[in-house]
């Protein structure tokens, strides 16, 4: 879920009746752990100042807003230099997440990175990219990772086998650590392996297909993971015919 309008920079402080009304929503529902998006404007990698600044306020913002309302996890994306190439996109990203946490110290509010689709400019497409920004962190128990499915295999992890499935989750430990991981992001492909396209498609129908989340889904590693569907709506599928999908590939 989103905090504010996600489309936007501005948002307006959370009044105490909105905290208490949603705080006792998701306890009645077990929505848990709940877990919020960053908003798209932000950049945590840009080389320009007063972009990457309102960035950074945003992040710590959204940060503080989730301990407000007991969220456990935000994810964000990890920006784009814009050009300027990945140091400077390094130097960035670590320095407004470690700013961020340490406006935070006073809550518990976990940071999960998510992995990329590799678009051009485009930070933390390959784990060993992830694993630099995770080294530059000062306080690593406040951050994990969430891993995007469509955009690890745009950035050419397969995952359409269980053999290829377990070769991307081996790979993911080795360099990350599994237990880093806390949120799937699952969602098929539009574009084919190593595309670098950010293009989400209904489970089982894009590139990665029905064997491949087939595969995933029973995996030792990630099977009791919370999974977050970013996928679709259309004409072919809905949320629930996603969902309902998911179900049956997980049997
Ligand atoms: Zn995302
Ligand atoms: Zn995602
Ligand atoms: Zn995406």
């Amino acid at each position: 879920m989103f905090t504010r309008n996600p489309r936007g920079w501005r948002f307006s402080k959370l009044k105490s009746d909105e905290v208490a009304e949603f705080r006792r929503k998701a306890n009645e529902f077990g929505f848990i752990p709940v877990v919020t998006h960053m908003p798209y404007l932000p950049n945590l990698s840009s080389p320009r100042k007063i972009i990457y600044n309102k960035s950074v306020k945003s992040l710590s913002a959204e940060m503080e807003r989730c301990a407000d309302l007991a969220i456990p996890y935000v994810v964000t994306h990890l920006g784009s230099h814009l050009g300027k190439g990945v140091e400077i996109g390094l130097e960035r990203i670590i320095s407004a997440v470690n700013t961020a946490i340490s406006e935070n110290v006073s809550n518990e509010v976990m940071l999960l990175l998510e992995n990329t689709a590799g678009t051009k400019n485009s930070m933390g497409s390959s784990f060993e990219d992830v694993k630099k920004i995770l080294d530059g962190i000062e306080q690593k128990n406040r951050v994990g990772l969430c891993f995007d499915t469509a955009h690890a295999f745009a950035a050419g992890y397969d995952l359409r086998t269980i053999e290829a499935v377990d070769e991307t989750l081996r790979r993911f430990d080795r360099v990350l650590g599994i237990e880093r991981l806390k949120v799937i992001h699952l969602n098929d492909s539009k574009g084919e392996l190593g595309s670098g396209r950010d293009r989400h498609e209904h489970i089982g129908l894009g590139y990665i297909g029905e064997n491949g989340f087939s595969s995933f889904l029973k995996h030792q590693s990630v099977k009791d993971l919370p999974i977050i569907l970013e996928t679709p709506i259309d004409g072919r599928r809905d949320e629930t015919g996603n969902i309902r999908k998911v179900r049956e590939l997980s049997q």
